[in-house]
């Protein structure tokens, strides 16, 4: 960056450092501009090096020094925190009305009730996820099978006739017409269907809000997308998108409502908060992943590794109560399609088959150890490779919808050029029978009984493919098809994820991984003839490494490949090739699944609090002057607040009568923007000193649920007289909000965020006022507030 770079902030609330709310006699501490590049980099306002460095405090200078000299590995991909993200509420409610709603619940038979529920709904999650992997399985076998088949005739009739460009056509033309129609439906429909979903669920189970993304339109999007994605031949797999579709399924169920056509079916309200919504969501997930792979634990920890971010003893036995089911009636539905509806042998749409030699020897670790950092390698190059094209398709593709469905189309007609072209260059001929009886192989320049054995892995399903690799014959494929295969599909990887079709990375990783797996298999073979006489194992350490170095998960992914291959001996051979592809690849960047989110500006909060930060203190990064209401406040007020401010939650206090400024008193609770709005639309208020004539009750706050796409400032009408009423609002507000002091820690305050699922942290004084506010944007701003400070100050030094 040249020394003319500009800087782009948005502006520090003055008001902020002019008014000290009694802050302990602290001087107010200057607050850091938040956000500075956008993703396109175009500026709101601009600032010299010199202006930067005096908006800098030297303590926010100090961490950032620190984070530079220890080389604290900071996010590489966060370029803003987007305002559009809200949180949810997975705080439950503590305010009267819900107190009197519990002790109306005390009755055994009652509560009894309420729990049978809950397990007659996890049960639903798991049996409904697998009739949607079965459907989406059957549909893409059958009629992948025939279009392959399609292919293979007519390259076996053109192979002697001449006519090579007619199979090629045809591929491309199939290939293009099925991912346009699957790319205009995502794309139109519902966006948030793109992708794998896997980095949406998992923000959403954080604690951010992701709008339509447990609609129904998702959810149809989302399904069929998948089955037209794979029919297209785009490289990419369905398990990311099971996840996504098991958590709208559970969503679905949980609210007890189908939103059609604008109206909404209702059938009950049982479990309608964001507190319950989150649980079923996660078992929802955990049961996508484990009808996919047949993995139920894989699945459930998968869940509690990736996506989930509170849990609890009970969730996750509900959670894997869930994916259980939905493994076994994966497993009952696949095998009576196959006309075997006892022997249940079909546990997941993905099978790693069994490997009839999974022994190894301690020699071999050494092997497995280059294997997994290769892993690393290539992951982090997929996920720097990936960002950049995603940070391309923002800023010049993804303007304009069309042109993001002409993309899709143009990179499924190119999928099929290149398999075309490998299998015509490379002309590798062989007689070995691959390990499936459904494989299809074509001639294509192959004479005698000889077949071309590249064709075994591209007339086929991405999953189809990873089995090849993972099974077929040692002698089955060059070196050069190997590595020109590794080349080509790792290019189709990068460029199909991200486009606008529902897609998933798990089967394209694998495939790539199994293919350099299985190269250096051969390597080895040639080297130790007399040890090792089988490539299947390089093949699957290889896989397990390429999918840990991009995504970089690690308990899950052991778990779920012992699971699929159905070994435990080799499980610490699959365990330390992750763990070694993971360290390699956060050496040098995220997961392709944090890239994601980062480059999103979605407020996640890791695990961790941000490092070094031990002296950042809550007075740092709290929003002051608070905006606050009166406990009984006028209408008009409450009104002027919800329109002047975005703000979702407002600390309630209690006048202090011995101020004569305003809005200054004891925090006396916490009060959300929605509540606010079901008040005011069902007029519950009154003129002063008397008592409203309207009741309310908890259902009526649930039910507009989700409210904040349904009930907005601007649909509620009041009039002068309205206005001038009063709302006591001590019956709805929280009466035991999180409160913090002004001394808290930045560490304190994360894991307060991180633990609670807090929304709302007031910081209080000695006495009780609220002097500050912490929302979970302020702590997830502070991590790209570092970043940026510090990259920029290196930069322009
Ligand atoms: P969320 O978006 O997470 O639902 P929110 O809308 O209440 O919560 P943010 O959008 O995170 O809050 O708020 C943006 C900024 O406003 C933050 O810096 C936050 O600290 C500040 N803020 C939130 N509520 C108040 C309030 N009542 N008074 C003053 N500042 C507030």
């Amino acid at each position: 960056m040249d020394q003319h770079h500009t800087f782009t902030v948005t502006p520090v609330n003055n008001e902020a450092n002019l008014r000290d709310q009694s802050s302990g006699g602290r001087s107010p501490t200057l607050r850091v501009p938040v956000s500075t590049f956008d993703i396109d980099g175009e500026p709101t306002d601009t600032l010299t090096q010199n202006s930067i460095t005096s908006l800098l405090s030297s303590k926010f200078r100090d961490v950032a020094k620190r984070w530079k000299q220890y080389g604290v590995d900071s996010p590489r991909f966060r370029k803003r925190i987007h305002s559009k993200w809200e949180s949810m509420n997975y705080e439950e409610m503590d305010s009267q009305l819900t107190r009197k709603n519990r002790e109306g619940k005390q009755s055994k038979k009652k509560l009894a009730l309420e729990m049978l529920s809950s397990w007659v709904i996890y049960f639903f999650i798991g049996v409904g996820t697998a009739f949607l992997a079965a459907g989406v399985q059957i549909s893409v076998e059958l009629i992948a099978h025939q279009k392959f088949e399609l292919i293979k005739d007519y390259f076996d009739k053109c192979d002697k006739e001449g006519c090579l460009y007619k199979p090629v056509l045809i591929w491309m033309g199939i290939n293009a017409g099925i991912t346009l129609v699957g790319a205009a439906l995502v794309t139109y429909v519902q966006p948030m269907a793109a992708g794998s979903g896997i980095p949406l669920i998992k923000s959403y189970l954080n604690g951010v809000r992701v709008p339509g993304l447990l609609s129904l339109r998702a959810f149809i999007s989302k399904c069929v997308g998948v089955v037209l994605s794979i029919l297209g031949g785009l490289a990419c797999g369905k398990e990311g998108p099971m996840a996504h579709s098991g958590g709208i399924m559970a969503a679905g169920l949980g609210k007890g409502r189908i939103p059609w056509f604008g109206k909404d079916i209702n059938i009950y309200g049982l479990f309608r908060n964001d507190h319950n919504i989150r649980d079923l969501v996660a078992a929802g997930a955990a049961s996508g992943v484990s009808a996919a792979f047949g993995a139920p634990i894989g699945g459930t920890l998968f869940s509690v590794e990736e996506a989930a971010s509170f849990w609890n003893t009970e969730l996750v036995w509900k959670v894997f109560f869930s994916a259980m089911i939905a493994c076994f009636s994966t497993n009952v539905l696949l095998s009576a399609f196959e006309g075997h509806p006892t022997q249940l042998s079909n546990p997941g749409l993905v099978r790693f088959n069994v490997f009839p030699n999974l022994t190894f020897d301690l020699i071999e670790v050494p092997v497995f150890i280059f294997i997994a950092t290769i892993g690393g390698l290539t992951g982090s190059l997929f996920v720097v490779m990936n960002y950049k094209l995603t940070v391309f398709r923002q800023k010049y593709l993804h303007r304009k919808k069309w042109i993001k469905v002409l993309e899709a189309g143009l990179v499924s007609a190119v999928s099929a050029v290149a398999a075309f072209l490998l299998m015509f260059s490379v002309n590798d001929c062989t007689e070995k029978h691959p390990y499936s009886h459904h494989a299809i192989t074509t001639k294509l320049g192959c004479s005698g009984e000889s077949h071309n054995s590249m064709s075994t892995m591209f007339l086929t399903t991405p999953e189809g493919c990873l089995k090849s690799l993972l099974h077929d014959p040692l002698e089955m494929y060059s070196v050069w098809s190997l590595v020109l295969f590794v080349v080509v599909f790792f290019l189709l990887g990068v460029w199909t994820y991200g486009l606008s079709v529902s897609s998933g990375v798990f089967i394209p990783s694998l495939a790539i991984g199994a293919a350099w797996g299985r190269l250096i298999g051969l390597g080895v073979v040639q080297l130790f003839p007399d040890q090792a006489k089988d490539v299947g194992k390089y093949a699957l350490i290889g896989a397990a490494s390429q999918l840990g170095g991009i995504l970089r998960t690690t308990i899950s992914l052991t778990v779920i490949i012992v699971e699929c291959t159905g070994d435990i001996t080799f499980g610490l051979c699959i365990m330390i090739s992750l763990m070694i592809s993971k360290w390699v690849g956060d050496f040098f960047t995220t997961g392709l699944y944090d890239m994601n989110v980062e480059v999103s500006g979605i407020p996640l909060l890791s695990w961790e609090p941000p490092p070094l930060c031990e002296d950042v203190h809550v007075s740092d990064f709290m929003s002051q002057p608070v905006m606050t209401l009166l406990s009984v406040e006028r209408v008009g007020h409450i009104y002027d607040c919800l329109s002047g401010e975005s703000f979702n939650g407002f600390p309630v206090i209690e006048q202090d009568p011995n101020y004569d400024l305003m809005y200054r008193g004891k925090l006396k609770g916490i009060i959300l923007r929605h509540q606010l709005l079901v008040l005011l639309k069902k007029k519950m208020f009154c003129p002063e000193g008397q008592l409203p004539a309207a009741s309310i009750t908890l259902k009526d706050f649930e039910n507009p649920y989700p409210v904040p796409q349904r009930l907005k400032i601007q649909d509620i009408e009041l009039s002068d007289a309205d206005k001038q009423c009063v709302m006591d609002l001590t019956p709805y507000m929280n009466l035991t909000p999180y409160t913090a002091s002004i001394s808290f820690s930045m560490p304190r305050v994360f894991r307060l965020f991180r633990g609670l699922g807090l929304r709302h942290l007031v910081v209080v004084n000695d006495n009780t006022e609220p002097i500050g506010m912490v929302t979970r944007k302020d702590l997830a701003k502070y991590r790209a507030e570092i970043k940026k400070g510090m990259l920029h100050m290196e930069q322009l030094t």
